[in-house]
């Protein structure tokens, strides 16, 4: 016991990650209620699919895109010291910059998935076919190297820019593909309070359901810990993603549903494939304000 206060009182313990401290939350803590294995082929999410995972009312899970980066370890703290569990969409070029992030995300007990290679700015929907395909196997691969191991299995689109033919392809492949129920719209500047009473405001209307987080926006890591508040406070459950041998039991989008992720792509100009010689945008789709945002 001297040993874990003196590794507290040098600050090293926080270093060591899940395992050192596992078993101190108590009842107070988040923690993750239930666990769904998914396999695919299957797409989930209501902004982009007309289905989504079979969560019950109050049931919410947490996803982070765009990392690693020098935000990530306080968003793993955050959920460690709350015995919370996510799921990381990472960029593969990030996962190679920084393997240490991955790793402990892995040691953690989250669920990484991949997120293409690079993030292009113009989504993979306008790529070429091949070269789409590229950068999801390069992400992948990248992943899977920085988690020394097949650890990868879930994809996101950057964006939300998938095609018809590399949406075929990850099933042929069975691959799940992810998009959100529920934005935080943190690629828009905010403070974390302004970004948690968003969020929240969102999570009371729908109930809950997968959401979108960045733990590449400081804003965010910041809010990490009283969005987890919150979410306890307000008697929300936390389910955790883990990649799975089938699909998982769906739940279908209400009658008259339509892609939000489409709506906001059609009016980036972001519909077929890039015209040759048209210009590249060159921040990417996250960067960009959401179309008609609510701010409440
Ligand atoms: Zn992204």
């Amino acid at each position: 016991m001297w040993v874990k206060k003196a590794l507290i009182a040098l600050g090293l313990l926080s270093a060591l990650g899940g395992a050192a401290r596992a078993g101190a939350c108590g009842p107070q803590a988040l923690g993750v209620s239930r666990t769904i294995a998914v396999g695919g082929p299957v797409h989930v999410g209501l902004k982009t699919y007309p289905q989504t995972l079979e969560l019950k009312d109050h049931e919410v899970v947490l996803t982070f895109d765009d990392g690693p980066a020098a935000t990530t370890a306080r968003v793993l703290d955050a959920l460690e010291a709350q015995c919370a569990k996510a799921t990381f969409f990472l960029i593969g070029r990030n996962a190679a910059a920084m393997p240490a992030v991955v790793r402990r995300e892995i040691a953690d007990g989250d669920t990484v998935g991949s997120h293409s290679y690079s993030h292009p700015g113009d989504t993979l929907r306008r790529l070429p076919f091949a070269a789409g395909l590229a950068e999801i196997d390069k992400g992948a691969a990248a992943v899977d190297k920085a988690a020394g191991g097949k650890e990868s299995k879930l994809f996101r689109f950057p964006g939300f820019g998938d095609s018809s033919a590399l949406l075929a392809t990850l099933d042929q492949k069975k691959v799940p593909v992810f998009g959100a129920d529920v934005w935080a719209s943190d690629w828009n500047a905010m403070t974390p309070q302004e970004e948690l009473d968003l969020l929240m405001g969102r999570l009371r209307r729908s109930g809950g359901g997968i959401i979108l987080l960045h733990d590449t926006k400081k804003q965010t890591a910041d809010m990490i810990p009283a969005l987890l508040a919150a979410l306890k406070a307000e008697g929300f459950q936390l389910v955790h993603v883990v990649p799975g041998d089938a699909p998982p039991a769906l739940k279908q989008a209400p009658a008259g549903w339509t892609s939000e992720t489409d709506a906001t792509l059609r009016k980036m100009g972001i519909e077929g494939p890039r015209k040759a010689g048209a210009p590249r945008m060159d921040v990417p789709l996250q960067e960009q304000r959401e179309p008609n945002a609510d701010k409440k």
